[in-house]
């Protein structure tokens, strides 16, 4: 019954093959994950950072702008004033017009230190978080790269087996193979250990009829409770060593 050493195989290389099939999924998922945007959000920060500054700027170059247009007029009126000399309305209104101009000034000065300042702030926050967001997307195309790597050897891995599981049903006949099938639709694992008259799989002692005719090795057995196909395990031990050195 060399059979139920190839069925056993079979068994492994299906548990296998859905573990590959779970990880496959699993990287799939976090290959999603990478490409859907978390690094949107900083992204669109760093823009809006952009965008702040632009109009502190804009602002900034208006004050500079009138302040120096202040300083012409300033540079203007202080000539009048000179040349009026003596006491008159005009004069008055002269000097009257330069303090106006001098608070205007003031203000606009205090204004621009201002606007230097948050300007320096956005700019130093635009490259921390471009410096972040680059730190960031190398670390997700070095983790994309590694997943469509491992992907690769999945697929790999995944054809060696699935070619073997073709050599093993090919092997196995195909009355037990519709046993074995039977008991996937259960969702079973189909064959089970017979450990001294146990079930490996449910633990159920085995009739001494049951165990008999499996030791004989002329005749397959099925577990009296949960109808699993069993092996004995000195028929799968080199299996079962190879397995546990791995
Ligand atoms: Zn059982």
């Amino acid at each position: 019954m060399d059979f139920l050493k190839q069925m056993w195989q079979l068994q492994q290389v299906e548990v296998e093959m859905v573990r590959l099939r779970k990880e496959w999924d699993h990287i799939k998922e976090l290959a999603a994950r990478e490409s859907r945007s978390d690094l949107d959000a900083i992204r669109s920060g760093i823009e809006k950072a952009r965008e702040q500054w632009q109009s502190i700027k804009e602002e900034y170059d208006a004050a500079v702008q009138e302040t120096q247009s202040i300083g012409n007029k300033l540079v203007q009126h202080e000539e009048q004033l000179y040349q009026q000399g003596g006491q008159s309305k005009e004069l008055l209104s002269l000097q009257q017009k330069i303090s106006e101009l001098e608070k205007r000034k003031a203000y606009l000065e205090e204004k621009q230190l201002g606007h230097i300042n948050r300007l320096d702030e956005l700019e130093q926050r635009i490259a921390n978080e471009t410096l972040r967001l680059q730190r960031l997307e190398e670390q997700s195309r070095s983790r994309s790269a590694r997943l469509a790597e491992r992907q690769k050897e999945i697929k790999s891995e995944y054809g060696k087996w699935k070619e073997q599981r073709e050599e093993l049903r090919g092997e196995i006949p195909g009355y037990m193979l519709d046993i074995y099938n039977d008991l996937v639709a259960q969702k079973k694992r189909p064959m089970a250990l017979l450990k001294n008259a146990n079930c490996g799989a449910c633990g159920i002692e085995q009739s001494v009829l049951n165990v008999n005719a499996l030791k004989k090795g002329n005749q397959y057995t099925r577990c009296s409770s949960c109808g699993r196909i069993l092996v004995p395990q000195q028929q799968v031990a080199d299996l079962l060593k190879e397995e546990s050195d791995e």
